[in-house]
């Protein structure tokens, strides 16, 4: 585990979360105590729906919150679509892009990635961005050229550990109860640091690589013991307090 970076556990409700599901929330702002937040940050990716009622319970806590995309532009003709300055307005200080259901489900490229991470950065937020290889792709021997070339085109010049996270999720993990082995964890996270340092010099060290695709609490600790595996992103599990409180207490 690397010492020096502060890990983040982000939770991805995706297309979930009604006004019911606010006392969840409620119970992860309780359950999050100081001495937790000394050791990792923690925040909820909620639907744009909650943003503004999510920020409001957590008010001035360590746990913040955060969108699931954005529109590269500021504003105009984009119906149903969400601008960062939208998701900045509603308490967000970050925001996922590059998620690989938005890749696959709304045919996003790499490029559209990178729009969508300046843009949030222009807003003041943290850019969460995401890659992975599929299940072909790994068999196929290419998990790491195919997440190397994402790395490079979806993460723009002048990233920063301040405004960029990046999340490796495997797409063929995500949602299915599958996780590589924390092998194939270490040489792809590996694997990105070097092209984070290669892209944007020795700030790449400092970025926070997080580990996404069924992290649960009983894999948690393993998983966010990997060398270069900086935190995590957590769908499935996110949802319930006690499954996602679980999983940041693995850093107590
Ligand atoms: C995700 O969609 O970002 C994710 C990691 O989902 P899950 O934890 O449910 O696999």
């Amino acid at each position: 585990m690397n010492d020096t970076i502060k890990p983040l556990v982000a939770g991805n409700w995706k297309m979930n979360g009604l006004t019911a599901d606010l006392d969840e929330f409620r119970a992860m702002c309780q359950r999050m105590t100081p001495a937790l937040a000394k050791k990792a940050d923690c925040m909820i990716c909620g639907p744009a729906t909650l943003l503004s009622r999510l920020k409001g319970v957590a008010g001035e806590g360590p746990i913040t919150v955060g969108g699931q995309d954005c529109h590269a532009a500021r504003n105009g003709a984009h119906t149903g679509d969400i601008s960062a300055p939208m998701l900045a307005d509603a308490g967000a200080s970050a925001v996922i892009v590059g998620h690989s259901e938005r890749r696959a489900d709304h045919g996003e490229t790499s490029q559209d990635v990178r729009n969508k991470a300046m843009a949030a950065w222009s807003s003041g937020l943290t850019a969460i961005i995401c890659v992975g290889e599929t299940e072909a792709e790994r068999k196929a021997g290419q998990a790491i050229p195919v997440v190397s070339d994402q790395l490079i085109q979806s993460v723009p010049d002048g990233a920063q550990a301040e405004n960029t996270v990046i999340a490796y999720e495997p797409v063929w993990a995500i949602g299915t109860g599958l996780t590589p082995t924390t092998d194939d964890v270490a040489e792809m996270h590996a694997a990105a640091r070097k092209v984070l340092i290669d892209r944007i010099g020795e700030e790449g060290n400092k970025v926070r690589l997080l580990y996404g695709g069924s992290v649960k609490p009983a894999n948690a600790a393993a998983l966010m013991a990997v060398e270069d595996v900086n935190g995590a992103l957590v769908g499935g599990a996110s949802l319930k307090a006690s499954d996602f409180m679980a999983i940041v207490e693995t850093y107590n």
